[in-house]
């Protein structure tokens, strides 16, 4: 299968964080006309926006997909949905949170879909997980994923075993 390099990354502090992150990969890999090909290791991360929240668990995989980005999105959607995620207030704690960081080196600003992600570059618990599977990806406009993530060394961001 030919297709194109996305980065997905994925978030949970709900119900056994780490088991979620785990099951996503799993799921991930069973997207249709998609293969995930890298997989980070889990970090563990402070909440970002409303801190008085669980701490997350964090990862980012890497899959080569023949989905065009909306469809890729829908696909992510249906997977955060089934494992009962249920959307209540931004930044609100998440049993799954999938997000589409690249696409390629694609920029896509549209209705529902903005990618880059477009808070990636200023955010350790997406970029040192990116960094550590993809160092050299070039996030457009910005720079590469090692450079970015060297950038905010100062969040807390603790890669587990
Ligand atoms: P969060 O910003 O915490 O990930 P949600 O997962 O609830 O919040 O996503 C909010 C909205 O962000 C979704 O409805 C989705 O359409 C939109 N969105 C825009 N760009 C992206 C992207 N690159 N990846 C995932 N969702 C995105
Ligand atoms: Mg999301």
């Amino acid at each position: 299968m030919t297709g194109v390099t996305a980065y997905i990354a994925l978030g949970s502090n709900l119900e056994n964080p780490a088991v979620q992150i785990e099951a996503a990969f799993g799921a991930l890999a069973t997207i249709a006309g998609s293969r995930l090909v890298k997989r980070s290791s889990l970090y563990r991360t402070a909440p970002v926006g409303f801190a008085d929240q669980p701490d997350f668990i964090n990862a980012v995989g890497a899959i080569e997909t023949v989905l065009e980005p909306r469809a890729l999105l829908d696909a992510l959607h249906a997977l955060e949905a089934a494992r009962g995620r249920a959307r209540t207030f931004v930044n609100a704690p998440r049993t799954l949170d999938l997000d589409v960081l690249l696409y390629g080196e694609q920029q896509i600003d549209e209705h529902g879909l903005t990618v880059p992600h477009p808070r990636m570059h200023e955010r350790a618990f997406v970029l040192v997980p990116l960094a550590e599977i993809a160092p050299d990806a070039r996030v457009p406009g910005q720079g590469s994923a090692a450079e970015l993530a060297d950038a905010c060394r100062d969040q807390d961001v603790e890669r587990l075993d």
